[in-house]
């Protein structure tokens, strides 16, 4: 089996969420923006396809030039390739070395029929989700305040989640964010959902280590499970000092550069009490996993960042050391329980019991709407 072709798709496409200068998503005017699809096809006719953030332009040339003729079950020599590449080819970056990988996967799976849970071995058919929250804003009736993440908080509750994560006030909606509103947010959601709802926080990433102290200590209080970066996660350092410090579960790291590696060295450091990583972030399912291994053998939970369907294979194929999928970004004036027009349907539907199902379809289990992309062609 060879791969033969390589291409990226642009369809045209409505938003209703707009960035903040911070990159941070919220409710916004519906608004024209582009998507795309990975495609790889294969010489037997098997095609392996990924949606998401990538870089068409490097995928077009140098990840291209790799994948013609190679055979995709050499998965792991496709992704080291591509990795030792990254050294110097600046713009293949973790999240379009994150659409090759979830493509070739998908090849394999939809090849042997089977999804990739089961290929990685499977563990559990559904996991427990938890409502991520977007990052708090200004809209009246959105998340404005506190008691507005409380209202949020009681209808996701009755919607049936049994865990809720906090993104409270970041610039540029305030200035200077405050560890004071952060606890009143918190706090009013506590109130709100009783003590059997679990809740998590991830505020502002670049507190001083007093104020992610104080913040960490006042969560601990109100019974918070972990709290995610509240420092910048370029600092080992800092990290180690708060987890000295506070009795919360500090989760991490998400959003710094280096897959297993770097992670590697915040367990033999001790920088956080619970590891994380995503498929966006760091590089795909392929890295992702190695990561999970590696927790595992030190005896420590990972948690996984982002609502990727990959996120659910990966998760089937964990057990409790890694509790939750990430489902969202969540707004009370926005839905997330329509699917996007191209796609037939939302990959992770929630559950009466606060679970999602884990894909059973062959490959990764999009459901694209061949109709619709086509249509939209750019
Ligand atoms: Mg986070």
């Amino acid at each position: 089996m060879k791969i033969i072709d390589v291409n990226v798709l642009k369809f045209h496409a409505v938003s209703e969420v707009v960035r903040d200068s911070e990159f941070h998503v919220h409710p916004g005017p519906r608004h024209d923006t582009v998507e795309k699809v990975l495609v790889i096809k294969c010489d037997d006719g098997t095609e392996g396809i990924a949606f998401g953030p990538m870089d068409e332009r490097v995928i077009l040339s140098t990840v291209k030039e790799i994948l013609i003729g190679e055979d995709p079950f050499f998965r792991e020599r496709i992704w080291r390739r591509l990795v030792q590449l990254q050294r110097l080819r600046r713009n293949l970056t973790e999240d379009t070395l994150c659409a090759v990988d979830v493509a070739i996967w998908d090849i394999c799976g939809k090849k042997l029929n089977m999804p990739v849970s089961k290929i990685l071995g499977q563990y559990r058919e559904t996991v427990p989700a938890y409502a991520s929250i977007m990052v708090g804003d200004d809209i009246p009736g959105g998340l404005d305040t506190p008691s507005s993440y409380a209202a949020f908080a009681s209808k996701l509750v009755k919607q049936g989640y049994k865990a809720i994560k906090l993104h409270t006030w970041m610039p540029p909606i305030v200035p200077e964010p405050s560890v004071k509103m952060d606890l009143e947010a918190a706090r009013k959601v506590r109130e709100e959902v009783g003590e059997d709802i679990t809740l998590l926080m991830d505020p502002y990433h670049f507190y001083s280590r007093e104020e992610a102290l104080e913040l960490a200590d006042g969560l601990h209080s109100l019974g918070f499970l972990w709290m995610e970066e509240p420092l910048d996660e370029h600092s080992m350092e800092n990290y180690i000092w708060l987890q000295k410090n506070t009795k919360l579960h500090i989760c991490g790291p998400e959003t710094i550069e280096g897959k297993m590696y770097s992670r590697a060295d915040w367990i033999r450091h001790n920088a956080a009490d619970i590891g994380r990583a995503g498929v966006i972030y760091s590089g795909g399912i392929t890295s992702v996993m190695k990561t999970v291994h590696l927790y595992e053998a030190n005896g420590m939970s990972l948690e996984l960042h982002g609502n990727h369907i990959a996120s659910l294979h990966i998760l089937g194929a964990m057990g409790i050391d890694g509790k939750f999928y990430e489902r969202g970004m969540l707004h009370p004036l926005l839905d997330y329980e329509t699917p996007k027009p191209w796609f037939t349907k939302i990959h992770d539907p929630l559950l009466s019991d606060g679970t999602v199902p884990v894909p059973t379809e062959s490959g990764v289990g999009y459901s694209p709407n061949w109709d619709y992309i086509n249509d939209n062609l750019l």
